[in-house]
């Protein structure tokens, strides 16, 4: 059996493995290419073959849970809605609570261990959520609930109560007012139009980072931001558009020498050493050479994962 540790480091690799392969979580994975994870050298599935629950024999408690894809208007084998207390619930495999499945579910509840859920989007796909944790066990009900948002189980975290709150609250404070007023800030400054292609439609462009913006308190200032629309955005977050310090579009050399269609064509590749179509007119809110420095420096070195997953929700990656 493997010690707790190396349960942890388990958990972890395998959750950091997937996040750069799914783009963070955001993507389905095909059940096949789950098979090349490997730890300590040694390939290892991740989900299992047949059943819902997936118990390595190697360890105390289960690894992941599994829920079947289905077309609408089949039948259900579980009921998927949230609880009245707005949390998922996950059936125990058959009638025996003593079943091994269903101890190695008990087990990571116990231990608070965090789980990974493949959720079936289509037949052999499956998108993964992580990390989730089971907070109680409903015998009568047979199943047991599962929070899917670090918030909701609190005590799994390692972090204190405080401290999970602080995050909580912060979070909040950054949607509710921090991005938004950067994002209104950003616009005026680039008069509503995408740096990269004039794109001047609000609902389609969003205020980015440059770099992250790290500092929990406060607004971001607009040197550190682009007005860009959702294509140039995302592009530049995944490391696919990169911009130079001298204000000049760079895309990536693998997507250049993609063939597509029309978007790929003129929305990225016609681009390519292209300046930025759209500045600020004050110079203080220009974008600051050394940040655009710092991510172009990302850009033309690494080509990901770009992985946005908040370690501090999993834990370091270390075996
Ligand atoms: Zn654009």
């Amino acid at each position: 059996m493997r010690t707790r540790e190396e349960d942890a480091a388990l958990r972890r690799k395998a959750m950091a493995w997937l996040a750069a392969r799914t783009n963070d979580g955001l993507d389905a994975i095909w059940h096949e290419d789950l098979k090349d994870f490997e730890f300590q050298g040694v390939r290892r599935p991740l989900k299992d073959r047949q059943l819902g629950i997936y118990k390595p024999k190697d360890l105390d408690a289960a690894l992941s849970i599994s829920t079947v894809f289905r077309r609408e208007g089949d039948d259900r084998p579980y009921d998927d809605a949230p609880g009245a207390d707005g949390l998922l619930r996950y059936k125990w495999q058959g009638d025996d609570p003593e079943k091994f499945t269903n101890r190695g579910l008990r087990r990571a509840m116990e231990l608070q261990l965090p789980l990974i859920w493949f959720w079936g989007v289509a037949p052999g796909w499956y998108k993964p959520i992580f990390p989730v944790f089971l907070v109680a066990e409903e015998p009568d009900h047979q199943q047991f609930v599962v929070a899917t948002d670090p918030i909701q189980n609190f005590e799994a975290s390692g972090m204190g109560r405080e401290e999970v709150f602080r995050r909580y609250a912060l979070r909040m404070t950054q949607q509710r007012l921090h991005q938004p007023v950067f994002r209104s800030m950003v616009m005026r400054a680039y008069e509503t139009r995408c740096a990269v292609c004039k794109l001047r439609h609000s609902v389609l462009l969003d205020a980015a980072h440059i770099v992250e913006d790290r500092a929990e308190n406060g607004v971001a200032a607009v040197r550190n931001g682009l007005a860009l629309c959702k294509i140039h955005h995302a592009a530049y977050d995944a490391g696919i558009l990169g911009v130079t310090p001298e204000l000049r579009v760079e895309i990536r050399q693998d997507i250049l020498d993609e063939i597509d269609g029309p978007v790929l064509e003129h929305g990225l590749k016609g681009l390519h050493n292209e300046p930025l179509r759209a500045l600020p007119r004050r110079r203080s809110d220009k974008p600051d050479p050394d940040l655009l420095a710092q991510h172009y420096q990302k850009f033309i070195s690494a080509d990901g994962p770009w992985s946005r997953v908040d370690a501090a929700w999993i834990g370091g990656v270390s075996e």
